[in-house]
């Protein structure tokens, strides 16, 4: 028996409780004491110095090997010119064995508002294949060495979209040994503690790729200090049940991204003459969708634009809206949604599992969205008040390597929203991440609550995100998983 001590438990309503210690037998969550906690001389004692503890914060979309495989890349974030970017890459070309992958570019901080020419790559990395990619995923750049490597491309442009982009990041993640492809769930898994969480949804392959990555990581999960909830990227149905997987889906393409000027609208871009891009007819995801739920699967699509939405939404509509909510087949990223359609979510029973991190680092007048959207569709996106005012259960993520993998990010993102209407509460926003992430994996009733008889997975902070918070300045103290301490800071 364990007993955790000296801190502030978070229940469903808060802190404001007369909970002065937790026991944990088993792994599970024993009895919340209120004082006499003399009266157990056996337990293990651990002391928690006054912090705050919350049920494990879960994440609800990752892309955990692609993030785990970038922590050991170049990351291009902080980079406001060329320059710094050709600085970071000569130095990666110097210590790298034969490839790199440089992730998080954004070219609208760039000051020259371009991507590198493959010309200017091949001259600061000569000696290894380089990919740099897009902070969306939507599309990337290859040195010449690289676009030797890679096959099948179609298009002579520099910058790489749609199957050619697909293309070269499968390159890229290819041939990857069960070790590699381990270490890499390894380094999400650490990242994932670090930033305050005891699980995490994962996006395992793609619909292109076999299942090796899927049956690795539950063959060793029990070797992760971190639960990922696995789902096998694939439209192959027969595929999914083989596995014994109890979805299917993720980020499978219904439109591509607004960064790339892919996202399906039913209106013109504002920076740009087109509407986008469905990836797939309505019929092929009429069946695709119908076959998934006829199998009792829950389903996952990536949709973004207003017309990629519907398009789901509309194949999901076609279906027993309590049967949706039943499986919690799930609308992921669901950033644009004029009221009309985000009346006929709530009518389908599908669940928004949405991206706080996006507003924060997108939203606004001047923001992005803006520039891409205009200011009054921007303030259409990403809209936690009015699905929660719906009625509409939403769940929350950082879609990781896309945002970062940080509880205290995304809490302040979606309590402080650049649209008042859109802000949640503290204990909404907590609520997301905990009680709403476990009921998307059908696991409500076994974690996501400190109460007795739950799972003994914790996260504890040095920061009462009830209260206005520095979500910079916000650390992890502690990470318990089934009651044993799985991370501690350093
Ligand atoms: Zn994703
Ligand atoms: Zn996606």
């Amino acid at each position: 028996m364990k007993l955790l001590r000296n801190a502030h438990f978070y229940l469903s309503n808060g802190f404001e409780n007369p909970v002065t210690a937790l026991l944990i037998d088993q792994g599970r969550i024993a009895s919340l004491l209120e004082g006499k906690e003399d009266t157990l001389p056996d337990a293990e004692r651990v002391d928690l110095h006054g912090a705050w503890v919350y049920p494990g914060f879960i994440d609800a979309h990752t892309h955990s090997f692609s993030g785990g495989l970038y922590q050991n890349g170049v990351d291009l974030s902080a980079c406001t010119c060329l320059d710094e970017v050709f600085t970071l890459l000569s130095e990666a070309d110097k210590s790298a064995r034969d490839r790199i992958f440089a992730w998080r570019f954004a070219e609208e901080n760039i000051r020259e508002k371009r991507f590198p020419t493959v010309n200017e790559l091949d001259r600061v990395c000569p000696r290894n294949q380089l990919l740099l990619r897009r902070i969306d995923g939507h599309s990337c750049v290859l040195n010449s060495y690289a676009r030797r490597v890679v096959r099948g491309l179609q298009s002579v442009e520099e910058v790489l979209t749609g199957v050619d982009n697909d293309l070269a990041v499968n390159w890229l993640q290819e041939n990857c040994t069960a070790r590699t492809i381990l270490n890499a769930y390894h380094a999400a898994a650490k990242t994932a503690l670090k930033g305050g969480f005891t699980r995490v949804h994962t996006m395992v392959g793609d619909a292109q790729q076999d299942n090796q990555h899927f049956r690795l990581v539950r063959q060793y999960s029990y070797k992760f200090p971190i639960s990922f909830e696995l789902y096998p990227q694939s439209f192959n149905i027969p595929d999914a049940l083989a596995l014994q997987a109890r979805r299917i889906g993720g980020c499978i393409l219904a439109d591509g991204s607004l960064g790339s000027h892919t996202a399906a609208l039913s209106s013109p871009y504002q920076d740009s003459p087109g509407v986008g891009n469905l990836y797939q007819s309505d019929s092929f995801w009429n069946e695709f969708i119908a076959g998934a739920h006829a199998n009792q699967l829950q389903v996952g699509v990536h949709c973004i634009g207003d017309a990629a939405i519907d398009q789901i939404n509309n194949a999901y509509l076609r279906l027993d809206p309590q049967e949706v909510r039943t499986l919690r087949h799930q609308l992921i990223h669901c950033e644009l949604t004029p009221d009309p359609l985000l009346e006929r979510i709530a009518a389908s029973g599908a669940t928004p599992v949405m991206q706080p991190n996006f507003d924060l680092l997108w939203g606004g007048d001047s923001g992005f969205y803006a520039h891409r959207l205009g200011v009054e569709r921007s303030r259409q996106m990403n809209r936690w008040g009015s699905f929660t005012r719906a009625g509409v259960r939403v769940c929350g993520s950082s879609d990781w390597y896309i945002t970062e993998l940080n509880i205290a990010m995304s809490l302040h993102a979606a309590i402080n929203h650049h649209n008042p209407d859109e802000r949640l509460t503290p204990a909404e926003a907590i609520r997301v991440y905990t009680e709403n992430n476990a009921w998307l994996a059908r696991a409500e009733d076994r974690y996501g609550r400190i109460a007795p008889g739950f799972e003994a997975d914790l996260s504890v902070m040095d920061t009462d995100f009830t209260q206005s918070f520095d979500y910079i300045q916000a650390r992890t103290t502690a990470v318990f998983r089934s009651g044993e301490q799985v991370y501690a800071s350093t």
